[in-house]
């Protein structure tokens, strides 16, 4: 084994895989399997598809790039890049747009590649991220994707809780199959697909109020973690999907305060400190180069982390029960930030574990 390592349970995602699947069709919903925390691991994708998910999802090119081979269509999930148009037609069979130069580009670049590429238009319901937060500009945008060659205009989307802390709701969920609907009757089509949130979304389908006309959510967090609005547990998930191990490299006994401290620490910060005795201190090979400090909480609850440098993790190991030597793992339960950062660092090694 090499640490620090990232563990990730395909069995556990793909249980939640199933399960995501099964509560969102009793509610009328495809779920897009979204595969960004992972940076797109082909063996995350994988067990999305096994767990009967049929659109994966990226905000990146290069995520999508690694599990072009499987059949599932591919929706890009960030606005489409001016220059890079050729690629996102290449790698992606959706994407979700709100400026009309980059339409109109990817439309020359689908002409160029003999490709018909699909396209949800992002509205704003007021996170103020991605969208049109003007109904008039959408409506717009509708009518130049239907006048644009190889495109094809499938539905409306919007993005909440992610920027603004703006919870999905009954209202701004109706507020978007509304516009929809503006779309179809105006322009007389039909759009298949109402994307209305991400896993924060859950809620509001699970206590029954999201409006039955939306088809789709879009689903990361709360399959690779189980956790949806404000982190909190999805029903019918596993949160024990992925854990961080780290190694031990020192253990010593060591005063809590430092000897005459007077300079910044390694980030520029002034340090301050409680005097509680000598401590046994543990130090694993793992840093903030690779992880935030306040996104990794040990599994053996009496462990507690210091603090922290590039390189370095400090543990307080005084109080635990079980034997910790030198090159004892310890194993940590990670935020979301921990987990994309982890899966981030080259430093990381990334283990793919079954049962
Ligand atoms: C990241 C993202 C998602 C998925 O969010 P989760 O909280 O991981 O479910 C969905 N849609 C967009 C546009 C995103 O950027």
């Amino acid at each position: 084994m090499q640490y620090p390592q990232l563990s990730i349970n395909l069995d556990t995602i793909e249980s939640n895989a199933v399960n995501m699947v099964k509560s969102c069709k009793d509610y009328g919903i495809k779920p897009v399997g979204v595969t960004k925390l992972l940076l797109g691991a082909p063996e995350l994708a994988q067990a999305m598809v096994a767990g009967g998910i049929e659109i994966l999802g990226d905000a990146r090119l290069k995520n999508l790039a690694r599990y072009q081979h499987l059949t599932a269509d591919k929706m890009l999930i960030r606005l489409p890049s001016f220059s890079e148009v050729d690629e996102v037609v290449a790698l992606a069979d959706i994407s979700l747009n709100s400026e009309s130069t980059v339409l109109c580009a990817l439309s020359e670049a689908a002409v160029k590649a003999n490709k018909q590429h699909r396209v949800v238009l992002m509205h704003d319901l007021g996170d103020l991220r991605e969208g049109c937060f003007d109904e008039d500009e959408t409506l717009w945008l509708a009518e130049l994707v239907l006048s644009l060659p190889n495109l094809e205009l499938i539905g409306l989307g919007s993005n909440l809780a992610c920027y603004g802390g703006v919870a999905p709701s009954a209202d701004n969920q109706n507020q978007l199959v509304a516009l929809a609907e503006k779309i179809e009757s105006k322009y007389n089509i039909k759009l298949s697909v109402i994307s209305g949130a991400s896993s924060a979304g859950l809620t509001l389908m699970l206590d029954k109020e999201m409006p039955s006309q939306v088809n789709q959510l879009r689903l990361g967090a709360s399959v690779i973690m189980g956790i949806g609005l404000n982190d909190e547990p999805v029903p019918h998930t596993q949160q024990d999907a992925i854990h961080l191990h780290a190694e031990l490299i020192e253990i010593k006994h060591k005063p809590s305060v430092p000897t005459l401290s007077t300079a910044l620490d390694a980030f520029g910060n002034t340090p301050e400190f409680v005097d509680r005795g000598i401590r046994c201190r543990g130090l694993c090979a793992i840093g903030r180069q690779d992880v935030d400090i306040d996104q990794i909480i040990p599994s053996d609850s009496r462990i507690t982390v210091v603090g922290g440098s590039s390189d370095h993790l400090i543990l307080d190991l005084t109080d635990c029960e079980s034997d910790y030597q030198i090159g004892s793992v310890v194993t940590f339960e990670l935020g979301y930030g921990g987990v994309l950062q982890c899966a981030t660092s080259e430093f990381v090694h990334k283990s793919y574990v079954r049962g």
